[in-house]
């Protein structure tokens, strides 16, 4: 039985392993700080949950270690810097961006993008964190210690956010999950839809360019793109190269999960066209304590990560599947309830979309 071993222990390694059991691909993942390093193999594979990692016993030993699936993709895009520039070198479409070096001044950044950018912090921002808005209207300067840690992109006007998530195998062959139509509130990813009718004229669009991304690194396994929808155009927003929230609705919505296609295609198993069901809903449970009632709601399917409740935190997520004869809005309807009202809003617009 092939070995993949996870870097990370959250939720993202628990699903890859969840996904992997009827593989036959024993899949473990490790917490980097684990006290104890694990005996890897050299013939096992190495993959990450997560895109940046600490020196560590766990991270040294597996530095070097010969299947160590991407290994040198996870730094150029854990970098806004080298990402944005990668995106650029292959002439796709991203937000114009500057370096936030010793010279920018805020005002040629509002001279070339505009009186409203967005500052990045170039490692270690998610959930929209290690952000920064600059606004001339404002007079808003750049703080000192945002200088050589940052980038600073232009405001995207967008329509809306969507998503699209790949898997590529080691002879180069690819697949694509349909575009996800995604809701970031306060920067967090918190309910997507996928497929939409109105979107799949946008899907060569968002396959080239992914396409493009994963060929260029020679990558194997799942990578995840967020865009920006303006007009029939796609803007590239950001890169994972791992299993990614917006295509957590696979699990429900797809014959193979994006879990299954990572796993498949790291252990060197053959991947396939993913079969996508009808449309599928994928809500977060954010800073949610855990309900035992969600699990009576027609068409649930939860899945709990079992981490200590926190504000923000993501706990949890619910996916639905329409299908024949079922009541998805009705269903929508009953989880409200059992949600916290500020969901309110999420439902209204998981439902207008269905
Ligand atoms: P993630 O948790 O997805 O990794 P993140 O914190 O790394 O997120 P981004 O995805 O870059 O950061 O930004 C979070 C959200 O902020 C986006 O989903 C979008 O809503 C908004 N945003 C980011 N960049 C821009 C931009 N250039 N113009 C307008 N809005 C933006
Ligand atoms: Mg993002």
């Amino acid at each position: 039985m092939s070995k993949v071993w996870v870097l990370g222990h959250g939720q993202l390694g628990a699903m890859l392993k969840h996904a992997s059991m009827p593989l036959g691909v024993d899949v473990e993942p490790v917490a980097l700080d684990a006290e104890v390093v694990p005996d890897f193999k050299p013939e096992d594979y190495i993959t990450a949950e997560i895109e940046k990692w600490p020196v560590t016993p766990v991270t040294e030993k597996l530095a070097d270690h010969p299947n160590f699936v991407n290994r040198e993709v996870f730094g150029r895009l854990a970098d806004r810097f080298t990402q944005k520039s990668l995106i650029d070198d292959l002439a796709l479409k991203t937000a114009p961006w500057h370096l936030v070096d010793d010279s920018l001044s805020a005002d040629e950044v509002y001279a070339s993008l505009g009186e409203r950018a967005l500052m990045k912090m170039r490692t270690g921002g998610y959930d929209g964190r290690g952000q920064f808005w600059l606004k001339q209207a404002e007079g808003t300067e750049i703080p000192d210690d945002w200088r050589n840690q940052a980038i600073v992109e232009q405001a995207i006007n967008f329509d809306e956010e969507c998503a699209i998530v790949g898997v590529r195998d080691r002879a180069g062959q690819m697949f694509f999950y349909p575009l996800t139509l995604t809701l970031q509130l306060d920067g967090v990813l918190t309910a997507s839809v996928a497929p939409l009718a109105r979107l799949a004229h946008l899907q060569p669009q968002a396959q080239a360019m992914l396409g493009a991304l994963m060929e260029e690194l020679d990558y194997v396994g799942v990578m995840a793109m967020e865009c920006f929808r303006v007009g029939d155009e796609l803007i590239i927003n950001e890169l994972a190269p791992r299993v990614h929230n917006t295509a957590h609705w696979t699990q429900a919505g797809a014959n193979i999960s994006q879990f299954e296609s990572h796993v498949r295609a790291v252990a060197n198993l053959p991947i396939a066209q993913p079969q996508v069901k009808d449309t599928s809903v994928m809500i977060n449970l954010l800073g949610t304590a855990y309900d035992v009632n969600w699990w009576a709601v027609p068409g649930a399917e939860p899945y709990w990560y079992g981490k200590d409740l926190r504000e923000g935190r993501k706990m949890g997520h619910i996916n639905f599947s329409r299908t024949l004869g079922g009541d998805l809005p009705g269903a929508l309807e009953q989880l409200r309830e059992l949600l916290p009202e500020r969901y309110g809003q999420v439902i209204d617009w998981v439902v207008k979309e269905l």
